[in-house]
């Protein structure tokens, strides 16, 4: 009944509760289920380093470390890695892994480590494979979920595991606009958004891949009115994606990653799901401090 600080404090007290025991039962369940998923459909697992040389998205946003005589960086997200995998071959991987992203942000639903389920495939004709295969695979996670843990769940949460139905419900970025405009009377300002502006195209990773139009070929989903997923086609050839690092003013720092790109690289996409915030979502948690083992953000780095 202390307050959450203090129980973070004593945190290997506080996962003593039936509540935060199950909850850790069920998360693991349900990586186990997305990775059986995937194990089922040929995809391999791999283990990209966290220790990188160059900042690999925005610079802002990276941990510092010292590394010998020269600084290193935490990895923000394997995405480099992924596509380099597509480009050696793999064709079809997964990782599951810890991010850091060196955000000032006190919400809810971030913190400046968290474990990512990251997926990457080869050979796919559009985004719409990336939303369908994680669809899939989350029906499925799902489905087993509910038949191992929906009573538990039930009688220890009160509620229901829900399992979605396919397909997904999908909406345009434009229409949403549309839509919040129509039925709320509001205006989304120009600046916030993302993909249809040319000043606001500038928020979105040069990697994704955009159409003749310049639409960018991605997706998040959502649950619960919270982003739990980003995915995307990714942009394989080698002259585009030269351009497109250059019009961001990328150089040096994505030099090496460029050259992945350089021999040849199918077609392909992928997607990363927060583990933290689908555990936080499925079980209605209040915040990622209490569905991470050990939460770390701007003020805590203890225990
Ligand atoms: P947001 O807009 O919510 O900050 P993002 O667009 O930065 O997220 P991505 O970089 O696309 O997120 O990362 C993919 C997924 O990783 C997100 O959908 C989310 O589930 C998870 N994620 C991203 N940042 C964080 C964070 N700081 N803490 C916990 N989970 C995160």
């Amino acid at each position: 009944g202390v307050n959450l600080d203090t129980r973070l404090d004593y945190r290997f007290i506080d996962l003593r509760s039936e509540k935060n025991q199950l909850m850790f039962m069920v998360q693991s369940s349900f990586i186990k289920y997305m990775r059986e998923y995937l194990y089922n459909n040929n995809f391999i697992e791999i283990h990209t380093p966290k220790l990188i040389g160059a900042a690999s998205e925005s610079g802002a946003e990276v941990f510092e470390v010292k590394y010998f005589d020269r600084k290193a960086y935490l990895a923000q997200s394997p995405q480099f890695y992924k596509q380099m995998a597509m480009a050696s071959g793999l064709e079809k991987i997964f990782e599951v892994a810890p991010c850091f992203r060196a955000e000032n942000s006190n919400t809810s639903r971030h913190a400046t480590e968290f474990t990512s389920f990251d997926v990457e495939f080869s050979y796919i004709n559009s985004y719409e494979d990336v939303m369908n295969l994680e669809a899939e695979m989350l029906t499925y996670a799902l489905t087993k979920l509910k038949e191992e843990f929906g009573e538990k769940v039930k009688e220890t949460f009160g509620l229901d595991i829900v399992v979605p139905t396919l397909p997904f419900p999908v909406m345009k970025l434009s229409d949403v606009y549309k839509e919040l405009e129509e039925r709320y009377n509001y205006k989304v300002p120009e600046s916030e958004k993302t993909d249809l502006t040319t000043e606001a195209a500038d928020k979105r990773a040069f990697y994704h891949m955009r159409n003749e139009e310049g639409k960018l070929q991605g997706y998040d989903l959502i649950w619960r009115g919270v982003e739990i997923t980003s995915g995307a086609q990714r942009e394989h050839r080698y002259e585009k994606i030269c351009e497109n690092a250059k019009s961001k003013g990328l150089g040096e720092d994505v030099k090496f990653y460029l050259e992945f790109f350089k021999y040849g690289c199918p077609p392909h996409g992928g997607f990363a799901i927060g583990v933290d915030r689908l555990t936080m979502l499925l079980l209605d948690i209040p915040t990622i401090k209490e569905s991470q083992f050990l939460f770390r953000g701007p003020n805590r780095l203890n225990p």
